[in-house]
């Protein structure tokens, strides 16, 4: 199996500074896809928070992107408890002066099961991170983004949005329920010169896709939905996602870039 396109590398000397005087909040980011958004949006000129549940992961991450030369602050968020993400907002205000991007990108995956097979606890669970803290967390950001005039938001989804991977049914539901609440939004806000948009990552190698990307069955497996046979890297999600929330987007709200080597994507 042959990778197809394999010439990207890095960006970084090609990066613009469009996202310059902006302030932006990425959940998740102390590793993986969340890391990497919140790299290029630090690279192209914005201040960023970065949070994940982890102490020490947030405080290696923030060491890491500071000493590439980006304005960052880390701070502890799980997303689903609510007092951390009071926190986290405060410390936007309290250090940048408010926000004007909302990377949502936590997501959990406690188990793998048909859905019918599912336990109620499990669903709940990929619910109430996956969906109910992402509504939560735009719900909350919303008059913080009102006070700056206007802002963008943008949820991660997945390919599995599309077509439910087995076994991962609940987790694919999970990620759907983001286009819809996408498009719920981005109409709700439009008048607040606020944009919503989605992007739906192929498959990425990440710690969170080990179990379909660490051996090379598996990989093969995976990528035999994927024209380009490659697994995406966390970059060229981050790009898309620097894309959607820079004026380039201007006349984009309500849509989901798929960000997965030519994987079919249809509802
Ligand atoms: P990852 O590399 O495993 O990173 C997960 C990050 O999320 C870590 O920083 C982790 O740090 C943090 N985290 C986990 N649960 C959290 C919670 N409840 N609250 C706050 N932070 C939390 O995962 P990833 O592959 O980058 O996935 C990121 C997003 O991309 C997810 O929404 C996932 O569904 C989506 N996605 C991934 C793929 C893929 O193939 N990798 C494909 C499609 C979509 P702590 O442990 O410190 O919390």
């Amino acid at each position: 199996m042959e990778p197809i396109n394999q010439h990207f590398t890095s960006t970084k000397n090609f990066h613009s500074t469009r996202l310059k005087g902006k302030v932006a909040i990425v959940t998740a980011s102390s590793e993986g896809i969340g890391l990497a958004i919140a790299k290029r949006l630090g690279d192209e000129g914005a201040s960023i928070i970065i949070s994940s549940r982890k102490e020490a992961n947030v405080k290696k991450a923030t060491e890491s992107l500071r000493g590439e030369g980006i304005n960052v602050e880390g701070i502890v968020c799980h997303v689903s408890d609510a007092d951390q993400r009071k926190k986290l907002f405060d410390t936007a205000k309290s250090k940048f002066g408010g926000f004007d991007i909302l990377v949502s990108n936590a997501a959990v995956n406690p188990a793998v099961s048909p859905v019918l097979e599912t336990d109620e606890a499990v669903w709940d669970k990929i619910f109430d991170v996956n969906v109910k803290s992402a509504w939560l967390l735009a719900k909350e950001a919303y008059p913080e983004l009102i006070k700056r005039g206007g802002g963008s938001i943008v949820f991660v989804s997945s390919i599995a949005a599309y077509q439910p991977m087995e076994p991962l049914g609940p987790y694919s539901i999970s990620k759907t329920t983001l286009l819809g609440l996408t498009k719920a939004i981005a109409y709700e806000v439009v008048r607040d010169n606020i944009r919503v948009n989605c992007v739906a990552p192929g498959i990425v190698a990440t710690k969170f896709s080990s179990a379909i990307t660490s051996s090379e069955a598996a990989k093969e497996k995976s990528l035999s939905i994927v024209p380009m046979k490659r697994l995406g890297k966390p970059e060229e999600i981050a790009s898309a996602v620097a894309f959607l929330v820079s004026d380039d987007a201007s006349y984009m709200t309500g849509e989901t870039l798929v960000v997965a080597g030519g994987t079919y994507a249809h509802l």
